[in-house]
């Protein structure tokens, strides 16, 4: 499992910087955004560093992290409870897209007030 030095997300990861964690196994941790967008947002990472989807799929481990991270969005809509009500998900590719911490992860983004507009 790949960690970069100075990655915010492979220090959460690994504990080093705390969280409002909200499930956790080996290979994927989820979290609480510091600057939530809507009611819950929830960020899954994948504990193996990569920097975002494009890099994934080119990596060696990338088929199993991918797999592993779309089964932790069932794990955890149960835990927050969206299973019935629903959720938006979302993954920012490239600072043309905003996406501001290089390493891979989804937003899970639930609540009142999701724009509709938006996807
Ligand atoms: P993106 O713009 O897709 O790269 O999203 C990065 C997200 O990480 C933003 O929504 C930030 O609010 C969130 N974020 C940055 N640092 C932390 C942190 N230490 N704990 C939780 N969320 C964070
Ligand atoms: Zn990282």
């Amino acid at each position: 499992m790949r960690k970069q030095e100075n990655c915010i997300f492979c220090k959460i990861a690994t504990g080093e910087i705390p969280t409002k964690m909200v499930w956790e196994d080996d290979n994927i941790v989820a979290f609480h955004d510091l600057n939530p967008q809507a009611d819950y947002h929830v960020l899954l990472v994948p504990k193996h560093h990569s920097e975002s989807i494009l890099t994934l799929a080119e990596d060696e481990e990338g088929q199993t992290v991918i797999g592993q991270l779309l089964q932790a969005v069932l794990k955890v809509a149960k835990i927050l409870g969206l299973t019935d009500s629903g959720f938006r998900l979302i993954i920012n590719c490239g600072p043309g897209a905003g996406q501001t911490v290089m390493h891979l992860h989804i937003h899970m983004l639930a609540g009142r007030d999701l724009n509709e507009n938006l996807v």
